[in-house]
């Protein structure tokens, strides 16, 4: 692969032009379409990658980013260990688990899997009648090589999507399977909001022995900065 990779997109199938992202004239764009499409990455994120991300100094992202290129370039997905992303909605945490996903094809050929969590559990749930698909889909969410689960815990969770969070997270666990996750609460200690409420924890969302395990196999990277959403700073051309 290293070989025949494009000069102009490096093998990603877009380049960076103008502020904005356009696809590459080169086969690479068909291939990335098809290999994109397996990863399950959402057509909104498709140009979202890590050199698009936008670093804003105030909000840390520098280092963020800089955390990142060390988990990628270091051999510590190998041992199952994963990125905990938190932060409020619109601060960039789903952009930059993309690029995560995208970086580690491009250098290291694997293709990983993306989830938003709610939409897995939904899905999960609508071909739960002991079905194949269902068991496919479970097995390819606890077998892939690096899996994405977005916006873990942003509800509160039936006892049914608890177990199913449970079996995936133990499973990946003990097989030393990374996760990269992505939040809106904290893993343990909760934080105040504006109106001096508690928000709820994961661990409180869905117990010790989850929050436990992820606290142990994932380094925490708290995102901060403005919502952008709706404020897109790339184009797709
Ligand atoms: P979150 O997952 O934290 O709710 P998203 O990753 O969905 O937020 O970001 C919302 C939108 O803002 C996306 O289109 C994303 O690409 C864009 N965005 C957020 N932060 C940045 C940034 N620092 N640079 C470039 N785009 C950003």
């Amino acid at each position: 692969m290293e070989n025949n990779i494009c000069p102009v997109c490096g093998g990603l199938g877009w380049v960076i032009k103008n502020n904005g992202v356009k696809k590459c004239v080169c086969k690479y764009s068909e291939i990335t379409e098809n290999i994109f499409n397996r990863m399950n990455i959402p057509k909104r994120y498709r140009d979202k990658d890590l050199s698009n991300f936008v670093p804003d100094p105030e909000a840390g992202h520098e280092f963020i980013l800089m955390r990142i290129e060390d988990y990628i370039n270091s051999d510590d997905y190998e041992k199952g260990k994963g990125l905990f992303l938190v932060g409020s909605p619109g601060v960039g945490k789903t952009h930059l688990a993309v690029g995560i996903l995208k970086e580690f094809f491009r250098r290291k050929g694997i293709v990983g899997l993306f989830y938003d969590t709610r939409s897995l559990l939904f899905k999960l749930k609508s071909s739960f009648d002991g079905s194949s698909s269902a068991r496919e889909i479970l097995e390819e969410v606890v077998e892939t090589p690096i899996l994405v689960l977005d916006d873990l815990g942003s509800e509160r969770l039936s006892d049914w999507a608890r177990d199913i969070l449970h079996y995936i997270i133990i499973n990946r666990y003990n097989d030393l399977k990374p996760i990269i996750i992505t939040s809106n609460i904290d893993l343990k200690t909760s934080r105040k909001t504006e109106g001096d409420i508690l928000e709820n924890t994961l661990e409180e969302r869905m117990g010790q022995a989850i929050a436990s395990r992820l606290s142990e196999i994932c380094e925490v990277l708290p995102v901060k900065g403005k919502d952008k959403r709706g404020s897109s700073l790339t184009e797709i051309k």
